[in-house]
Order: structure tokens, then sequence, then C-alpha cells
């Protein structure tokens, strides 16, 4: 007797009645997907959506069904046609890996499996801890130091933060809270810290104005006198400095702190020493650069970033703590729904013990097949490619009367201008301002800017297996078209 007659609701599920129809879908997926990479330098970097596009997310939610191959056409034409770009070779913004193949993969195989990666006695755990393991290999951390595999480096710098936090509080901080600690508790960290840092801060109780911003010299990197003054005068003044934050690439300029000096002075003054290393820790996998970050592996936590530079699809970030017994002890709750059994599922190591998050993806998977396809040495190379790229397009701005250099070039980040005589500095801002949203809105690069010293700038930061130096060629040779264009419309107006 079937469900009706017998008078039972029938019973759905989300599985396609014939698996034959989406398979030769999921196949055209793929290949749709092999030619989005192989064909990306013919398309713009980015491009203003249609407003007929931006009218179409705003359609009301879907209350009936419609056949995947419709759904998926819908993506095909207003969403993927329309990226911010990062996968293109000319993108140069903010920081951010370029992204793989193999990596893409691995996302569409982590989803397919399913697994929450939240802890049990399975294979996607034996991956997340795999890459975790990785990880402090690449930065030098010892094999008892411990990690977790969080969104990006944002969550991991926070991570570390917490667990100095915790270590330094000097109270049971996680049952009494920070308004029970005798003494507040001092970070410190260059005027170039990442923002991330000042939302941990927010975020721990501990506030903003604990996050003390220590002066930089002329290379960008905190000054160590001015930051033995200041832990001197907060402890005078009844603090309990906790944290010193050195940072192994600031987003600005790509500045990497003396983490060697800082490493002896948290020691001398008994300091947490946490590294952001989120555009930098790599570095240390690199044959002609790992000396920029020596010293990283004496660190008490580091925060690493995937999908920077192993350009793993976003989102994958990595906090390594050395003391693991520290890093548990700040995040384990253990109620009983989350009890370990002899055998079986359960016989495992809860992996939310180590972080904020209950579930969490099997985001190693990626990560792991990238490294697995190409190996380490090869990541290493493409770093001292960009690093190489970054030192070219520096001697190109050099070169060219038109252009200045507005930051000294560490790694791979180059800030500079177009200058045109007796502008002012409000005028310099506009200008440069205007090439480089038309060199968006044009789709040949997509850079972005900031203000380095005093002086505002272009900012290009290459984190891209995919460019070339003709890529940078191109690059000077628009941003001089425009800049010459922008100053002639400008008169004749
Ligand atoms: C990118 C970056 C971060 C933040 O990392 P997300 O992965 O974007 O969360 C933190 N610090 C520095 C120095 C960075 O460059």
């Amino acid at each position: 007797m079937d469900d009706i007659a017998a008078g039972r609701p029938t019973e759905e599920t989300l599985d396609p009645k014939d698996w034959s129809d989406v398979e030769a879908l999921a196949h055209k997926i793929v290949d749709d997907g092999v030619s989005y990479l192989r064909d990306v330098r013919d398309r713009p970097v980015w491009r203003e959506m249609p407003a007929d596009v931006k009218a179409f997310f705003r359609s009301s939610l879907p209350r009936s069904p419609a056949p995947l191959a419709d759904v998926y056409r819908e993506v095909a034409e207003n969403v993927m046609p329309y990226p911010m770009g990062n996968v293109h070779p000319r993108f140069w913004a903010w920081y951010m890996g370029a992204s793989n193949f193999a990596g893409a993969l691995g996302d569409f195989l982590a989803a397919v499996q399913g697994s929450n990666v939240g802890g049990g006695n399975h294979a996607a755990t034996m991956v997340d801890q795999q890459v975790v393991n990785w990880c402090k290999e690449m930065v030098g951390f010892p094999a008892s130091a411990s990690g977790t595999l969080v969104a990006g480096g944002s969550m991991a710098n926070i991570i570390g933060l917490n667990v100095a936090r915790n270590v330094k509080a000097g109270i049971d901080v996680r049952e009494h809270g920070v308004a029970a600690m005798e003494k507040p508790l001092r970070y410190y960290g260059s005027d170039q810290i990442h923002s991330c840092h000042r939302k941990g801060m927010e975020a721990l109780g501990l506030g903003n104005r604990a996050l003390r911003r220590i002066p930089t010299d002329t290379a960008l990197r905190i000054d160590l006198t001015a930051l033995r003054a200041a832990i001197a005068e907060d402890r005078a003044a009844g603090f309990q400095p906790a944290c010193v934050i050195g940072t192994a690439g600031t987003v600005n300029t790509g500045a990497i702190d003396d983490l060697q000096a800082l490493a002896s002075l948290a020691e001398d003054e008994n300091l947490w020493f946490h590294v952001d290393g989120c555009i930098g820790a790599l570095i240390a996998i690199t044959r002609s650069n790992a000396y920029r970050v020596a010293g990283i592996e004496r660190a008490d936590s580091v925060a690493l970033d995937p999908h920077k530079w192993l350009h793993s699809p976003i989102e994958a970030g990595c906090a390594l703590i050395r003391d693991a017994a520290a890093h548990r002890n700040t995040f384990a709750v253990t109620p009983e729904y989350l009890e370990m059994t002899p055998r079986g599922l359960a016989s495992a190591n809860w992996l939310s013990d180590y972080s904020l998050q209950t579930s969490r993806g099997f985001r190693a998977l990626k990560v792991w097949m990238a490294l697995k396809e190409h190996g380490i040495e090869k990541f290493g190379r493409l770093i001292d490619q960009n690093i190489e790229q970054a030192h070219y397009l520096s001697a190109l701005v050099e070169a060219e009367p038109l252009l200045e250099l507005v930051a000294p070039t560490n790694i791979s980040i180059v800030c500079f201008r177009y200058r045109a005589d007796g502008m002012s500095a409000g005028d310099l801002k506009a200008l440069n301002t205007e090439i480089m949203l038309r060199l968006q809105e044009e789709g040949t690069a997509v850079l972005s800017d900031t203000t380095v010293n005093g002086a505002h700038c272009l900012r290009v930061a290459i984190d891209n297996h995919r460019t070339r130096r003709s890529d940078l060629d191109l690059l000077i040779q628009e941003t001089i078209r425009l800049g010459d264009k922008i100053v002639k419309e400008s008169k004749a107006s």
C-alpha cells in the first residue's frame, strides 16, 4: 500500500528524481568552470553590474521549484560575469590570493562529502589536522604546538589575542570576566597594525585603547625604543603589559617588524608574542626571502592566511599556538552531547575546543589538494616571483619622471603616485583616485589606495600567481596615459 492510499503524508527529499539529469548539468558546470579560469585574461578584471542585474538580486523569496538547469543559467548570467576580480592576473587591490582550480574542486568535494569538521573520528578531521600540522612546519613551529583553521586572518589573529588574554589575565578570566582583573591589560603593535586587531580588542572586552599603537621607523617597522618606553610607562601607571603583536608584512606597505628583536623583547618583558603573519608568514617557505621573517618561529602565536599566498579559495585562515594546553584551555567546553566515546565516531578530540565555532566547514580539503598538487617548493617560488615582480614594478616607477614611489618597496606591495608639478596634496589625491577608478572601470587593473607618511598613493599588492611582468608594463603605460588625460581634462574645464 502506498502512502497516499494509507493516508500518510508522502515523504520528500532534496535529491533529484533522476540523477542522470543532474549528472549532465554538473559536467557542464565543471566545463564552464574550466573555461572561466582558462580565459580569465580575456575578460575585464572588474565591471559595473547593469541595473537589470542589480534588480535581479532583489527578486523575492522563491516559493515554488525551478529546474536546476534554470537556476544555473541565472548564476551564469548574473553572478559569474561580475566577480570581485581577484582571480584575474591584473588584480592587485588590498591583499588576497588568486585562487586555484584544485582548490575549487576541493571546495566542491568538501561540500559533496558534507562533513562537519567540528570534530569526530573521520577523514575530514584528519585532513584538517594535517593541514594545521603542515602550517606549523611552514613557519618552523614545533610539532607539539597547536592550531586551528578558521575563516581567515582576522579570526586567526583574534584567536591568538584571545589565548594571550587568558594566559596573561592573572585570574580565571573565562569564569570571572575582564572586570575581575586586578590590572587592565595592555597590548602593543605598530601604528601600521591591521584593523582586525582593534575588532579583537573590542570583542575581548579589553577595549581599543588597550592596544597601544607604537610609532614606526622610516621603513615603517615598529620602533623598538618607543615600544620599550611605552611598556615602562604602562607598568609605572599600573597597567599590566601583556602582549606584543609583531606584523610580518603590513597591509599598507608590506613592512616586516624586526621579529627577532620583538621575540627577545617579549622574553625580557614577560609578554606574549603574537605575529600577524597574514601577509608574510608564508615567506618562511621561500628560498630567496625567508630571511625577512626570521624569528617568527619564536612567537607564542601566529596568524597566517592560506587564502593569501597559498591561493586557496576564500575562506581559509590558520591560527597557530605554541602552547597547546593554553590553546585548549581558552576554548574547551565539553557539554554532555560532546563527550568522547571509547570507540566510534566520537572517539576523537573535538576540534570545536580550539576556537569559537562549533560546526566547522571542511575548508582544509581545498588547501590540502593544492599543496599536494604543487608541493610547497612551488608555492615558495611563486612568493619569490611576486616579490621580484614588485621590485620590477618599483624600478619602472623610478625610471618614469611622471611617477614616484611613496614608500620603500619591501616585499610585494608598491606604493606610488602620478605626480604633476604645482599640484596641491588635495588635487594630487583627487587625480590619483581618478586614475584608480578609471583603471577599474575600463577593466584594465584593480588597485587600491592608501596614505603613507602623510602622502596619498596608489597601492599595488601582488599576491597573484597569474601576474606577468608584461601586466605591470601595461599598468605603467595606462597609469601615465590616464594621468595625462585627466590633467588635460581638468585644464580644459
Ligand atoms: C589580510 C590581513 C588580515 C586579515 O585577514 P583576513 O583573511 O582578510 O581576515 C590581517 N592582517 C594583515 C596584516 C592582513 O594583511
